[in-house]
């Protein structure tokens, strides 16, 4: 049976109608910021879609497709409006109608079809793997599109050599014997999603060891799949919903359907936690008040100091975390718990690095005029260490600085945080325990 909408009624542009044209969200908008043109911030956007559900504006409109599609979605808008303006719902409203009359472009079907269809992604991450293996992606990486696709390959290379997997790992390399050091450790449930699993395995692998110093048990659950995030934001509701609804399935069932969903990408948290309104059912809310950031997860527990590391960290929140989960402080506090890391700030790390998914690819010449401005701020804030917890930030952000030549690597903060507990010891283990410094 076909899913049921996302949002009955209007859909979701009923969220557009507080705007009352006050232009406050207009210097939190890096498109506007880039472009300086009205219809590329949100009140003009905002204009745009009411005119597109009122019908003045028809759906194959070029002004209207092309300057939704400059619309990062990354919801820098939403926190500085005074009338509460829901404006990603409403964007997502519009670009589900733009999908559903006019169609999605074949290249950017293509790309989903590529990246989260298991079986095709499995071929696709394991043949980019082998060619970041090569170092060929550094080395060649630039600023030309094909050049800055390369240099975001090229960022998602883990720091030094893997750990090699022990008989303490479980099924899937899921450290299951490694206990926390405070207590009893509580049950918590690994959401892979497909570019973290297929490029970011790393970061998987930094998520179960620094959870489990931190006295959580950290379990995997077969059946689960892309959140759909990427198929939403496209406007393919239907193919977001059936991953949605695989997910809640996966995750819905069996002996931990209540633990929490530690989720370590941005924008796949942002997604599972609004699979309520995604599925409109009880399975989807339930879903969704189990997801938790790695970092809320972290610091609900201090998290445990490690040893000190060194470096100079920036770091710069992923919109999804930041302005669509309003999670500010949880990874300071993850980031906090690395002695001798110094950090510095950054006038514009809350705006949009230009990754936005698919965008960077789809929009790379303001994309990377959006991206620029922060380069320049890292550069001058000497930064050796761009942290961020969102695979596409990473990448963006990493093969920008290699472009720009800025001599700084991008860590998702619990990267910072592995390296400084297996500095301290958390991981020599004795006879599958592991040993307390
Ligand atoms: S979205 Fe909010 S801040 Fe922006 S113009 Fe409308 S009411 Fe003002
Ligand atoms: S979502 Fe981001 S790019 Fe789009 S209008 Fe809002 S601030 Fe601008």
């Amino acid at each position: 049976m076909r899913a049921e909408p996302a949002s009955r009624g209007r859909g979701g542009f009923e969220a557009l109608d507080a705007c009352v044209h006050c232009g406050f969200c207009l210097q939190a908008c890096p498109t506007f910021l880039a472009t300086g043109d009205e219809a590329d911030g949100p009140r003009g956007r905002i204009a745009l879609m009411r005119a597109l559900e009122q019908g003045e504006l028809a759906p194959d409109d070029p002004a209207l497709i092309t300057h939704l599609d400059r619309c990062l979605g990354c919801r820098g808008c939403e926190p500085v409006c005074p009338s509460g303006v829901g404006y990603g719902r409403g964007l997502e409203a519009a670009r589900a109608t733009l999908a559903r009359i006019a169609g999605v472009a074949a290249a950017a079907r293509a790309a989903l079809w590529v990246l989260t269809t298991p079986g095709v992604s499995r071929v696709a991450y394991a043949a980019a793997r082998a060619l970041r293996a090569t170092g060929l992606p550094g080395a060649l990486a630039g600023w030309g599109t094909f050049r800055f696709a390369l240099g975001m390959l090229a960022a998602t290379k883990p720091e030094g050599p893997r750990r090699p997997k022990t008989a303490d790992d479980g099924p899937g390399g899921v450290a299951s014997a490694v206990p926390g050091r405070l207590g009893p450790s509580s049950a918590v449930l690994l959401f892979r999603g497909c570019v973290m699993n297929g490029l970011f395995s790393h970061v998987h692998d930094a998520t179960i060891r620094t959870l489990a110093v931190n006295g959580y048990a950290v379990r995997d659950v077969a059946g689960q799949g892309c959140c759909g995030a990427l198929h939403a934001h496209a406007g393919l509701l239907d193919d977001a919903q059936a991953l949605a609804r695989a997910n809640v399935a996966a995750f819905g069932e069996g002996p931990d359907d209540t633990a929490p969903i530690a989720v370590n990408s941005a924008g796949c948290g942002a997604m599972l936690k609004d699979y309520g309104h995604l599925l409109g059912d009880p399975g989807g809310e339930r879903l969704a008040t189990r997801v938790r950031d790695v970092t809320e997860l972290l610091s609900a527990r201090g998290p445990v100091a490690g040893a000190p590391l060194t470096a100079t960290v920036a770091y710069d929140p992923p919109c999804h975390l930041l302005h669509a989960q309003g999670i500010a402080d949880a990874p300071l506090q993850v980031l906090g718990a690395v002695p001798g890391l110094r950090f510095v700030s950054t006038p514009d790390a809350s705006l949009c690095c230009g990754s936005a998914g698919l965008y960077t690819l789809a929009q790379p010449t303001l994309s990377r005029a959006v991206l620029r401005p922060k380069l320049d701020s890292l550069r001058a804030a000497g930064a050796t260490v761009v942290a961020s917890g969102n695979p596409g930030c990473l990448m963006q952000l990493g093969a920008g600085l290699r472009a720009a030549g800025i001599p700084a690597a991008v860590r998702h903060p619990v990267e910072l945080l592995d390296g400084s507990y297996r500095k301290a010891g958390w991981y020599e283990t004795n006879r599958g325990r592991a040993k307390a410094v």
